[in-house]
């Protein structure tokens, strides 16, 4: 149904994109669209959404958010250091209290992704993806440890419009 309608509607442009996703908002994004190594599913699911009995449920525009950030930023960030799982990624406004997030923060747009690469330091990590081309919005190196190769973990934001390409170190947790 998805793929159909996506072929079917795409050259309209952006006001019949936008009706079709509220027709999808039940409906998770194949995973054949959705990247080449992520799914819908690794970057909404939560254990502590799941612990607490908390809704964790994107509508259409952030799962499209979460697959912008998968196929322009996890999927060439997977190409170069190997297979990771996100620790986190979208959270209902609920969720992102429970856990004491931003109270603007991107992953209740589905614009935010939580991440580190098995064995690989993330201060080279940090570096590598800032001083690539990828299209990020913000980059955060967060709670990093100098010297502590598995301290911290990568937030990294994809916008669409508006890209403030912006990269900083944070020494302690503010997701
Ligand atoms: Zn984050």
């Amino acid at each position: 149904m998805f793929k159909k309608l996506v072929q079917g509607v795409a050259w309209l442009g952006g006001k019949a994109v936008d009706t079709l996703f509220n027709l999808l908002d039940d409906e998770p994004i194949p995973k054949e669209f959705f990247s080449h190594y992520f799914s819908e599913a690794e970057l909404i699911k939560s254990d502590t959404a799941i612990r607490h009995g908390i809704k964790n449920e994107p509508n259409s525009q952030q799962k499209y958010n979460l697959m912008m950030i998968a196929q322009h930023l996890l999927d060439p960030i997977r190409e170069k250091f190997g297979a990771f799982s996100p620790s986190s990624g979208f959270r209902s406004k609920e969720l992102n209290d429970l856990i004491g997030g931003a109270p603007n923060s991107q992953h209740m747009q589905g614009e935010a992704v939580d991440f580190e690469v098995p064995g690989v330091d993330n201060l080279k990590l940090y570096n590598w993806i800032k001083n690539s081309d990828l299209p990020y919005d913000q980059l955060i190196l967060e709670h990093y440890e100098e010297g502590n190769p598995n301290s911290g973990w990568i937030h990294i934001s994809y916008k669409t419009q508006g890209k403030r390409r912006q990269a900083f170190m944070l020494p302690r947790r503010n997701p």
